[in-house]
């Protein structure tokens, strides 16, 4: 039996107080699920534990970071072992190089990259290097595609506004947002039309080449090379944000395994191990364009923390040292997807791909945001709130992924199996 969350419940009362919406994301604050959230205490291999002292199998694994699951003992004591050298200098370190040399290994597109903190520094950055290189201040981006939360990619804007992009926050100028255009995901006309009617304004082309931000919605057949080709007969830059699909579909990413190279990269979750890391680079000719070689400035105090790269390094060396993992998670995930397609039926769109997957419930296929946006999100919450009183945890949102770790064992598989047969 699960145990009342009353611990839980009281933090979330004392944390409103003092934080908005008593979270310092928003999707965690469980709106969409109409609960409250439950405080997390600690965590190991597959499970976190709440502060009441309920066990939960967790598959949002911290948005995708914790690929090897949580508390792996070689990036513990990792982090231990740099935290006890000091936790920041503001000078160059021998990790940082370690970390960057590891990544360009792994994403050869990358020559040159640049540590940040989070991934929407590191998309933010990327941008500013493409406009930098170009010359050029449009930028297009996917509806329903997530790139952080920078004033600029705030825009998912709605049909016929394609290209007058509105912002999707308040205190986003509408200035700001006047240079992303808005193109939809899997539908390379409305790209070429965007270049047609803007040639030589536009900068790059950014995708998720997995979006994973509005559920999983995989590139159609062909998606990722079109747009490779656009960009280059527009002389346009092509931005691949990896910041889910990076180290998760291979070690190389989407662009090892679709096979189309971006001109720039940038990258999060799995690359910091757990702690706040991100990168972008790509071609060096780009990114030799960075101060202090070139003019476009980008800087950060904790950039590249000693501490933050030893959790990386240790992640990515595990990865790389082992890629029958990727085999092992992506056949876990498709066990899951396999029993939610026959016991839930036409009522839900699976969609996965490796450890990363979906359960839509909605009849028609889901390859863009239109096709998503409509799912019933009261079912969701449904199933949601059944697999959480059994102790599941899943994305507390239906336009989130569900992220399988290599800590997920057959025995863990076979009960989120058989919770969702119950359901
Ligand atoms: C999470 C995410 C970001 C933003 O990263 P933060 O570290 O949360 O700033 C950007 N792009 C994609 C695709 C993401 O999933």
């Amino acid at each position: 039996m699960r145990k009342v969350n009353n611990k839980s419940d009281r933090l979330f009362e004392e944390s409103k107080k003092y934080m908005p919406g008593g979270v310092n994301s928003p999707v965690r604050a469980f709106y969409a699920v109409h609960r409250n959230p439950v405080f997390i205490d600690s965590a190991k291999g597959s499970k976190i534990y709440d502060v009441d002292g309920n066990e939960y199998l967790d598959y949002v694994c911290s948005w995708g970071p914790g690929i090897l699951g949580h508390a792996r003992v070689e990036v513990i004591e990792a982090v231990q072992k740099a935290c006890e050298k000091g936790l920041t200098f503001g000078a160059p370190t021998e990790n940082e190089y370690i970390l960057a040399e590891l990544v360009q290994g792994l994403m050869p597109s990358m020559e040159m990259l640049r540590l940040v903190n989070s991934g929407t520094e590191a998309v933010m950055s990327a941008i500013r290097a493409a406009r930098g290189y170009t010359g050029r201040d449009k930028i297009i981006k996917f509806r329903g595609c997530y790139h952080g939360h920078s004033d600029g990619l705030l825009v998912k804007a709605g049909s016929g506004a394609l290209t007058q992009s509105v912002p999707d926050s308040l205190g986003v100028p509408k200035d700001y947002t006047k240079n992303t255009l808005v193109a939809e995901y899997n539908d390379l006309q409305s790209v070429e039309r965007l270049f047609e009617e803007c040639d030589g304004e536009i900068a790059a082309i950014i995708a998720e080449p997995v979006a994973a931000n509005m559920g999983v919605v995989l590139p159609k057949e062909g998606f990722l090379k079109g747009l490779r080709q656009i960009a280059d007969k527009y002389g346009s830059l092509l931005i691949f944000d990896e910041v889910i699909t990076g180290f998760r579909l291979a070690p190389g990413g989407a662009q090892e395994y679709f096979g189309v190279t971006p001109d720039i990269t940038a990258l999060g979750k799995i690359i910091g191990g757990g702690m706040p890391m991100a990168a972008y680079g790509g071609k060096r000719e780009i990114m030799e364009m960075v101060a202090p070689l070139g003019g476009v400035y980008q800087a950060g105090t904790l950039s590249g923390n000693p501490v933050a790269a030893a959790a990386g390094i240790a992640t990515l060396r595990i990865l790389k040292e082992q890629p029958d993992i990727y085999a092992k998670i992506g056949e876990q995930t498709k066990k899951l997807a396999d029993t939610a397609k026959k016991c839930m039926g036409d009522k839900v769109r699976v969609n996965q791909i490796e450890s990363l997957m979906s359960i839509f419930f909605c009849e028609g296929e889901v390859v863009d945001y239109e096709s998503a946006a409509a799912s019933d999100t009261e079912q969701y919450a449904k199933y949601f709130n059944y697999m959480f009183e059994q102790g599941i945890y899943l994305a507390p949102s239906q336009f989130e992924a569900m992220f399988i770790s290599f800590a997920h064992s057959d025995e863990d598989i076979e009960r989120t199996c058989k919770a969702m047969e119950r359901f």
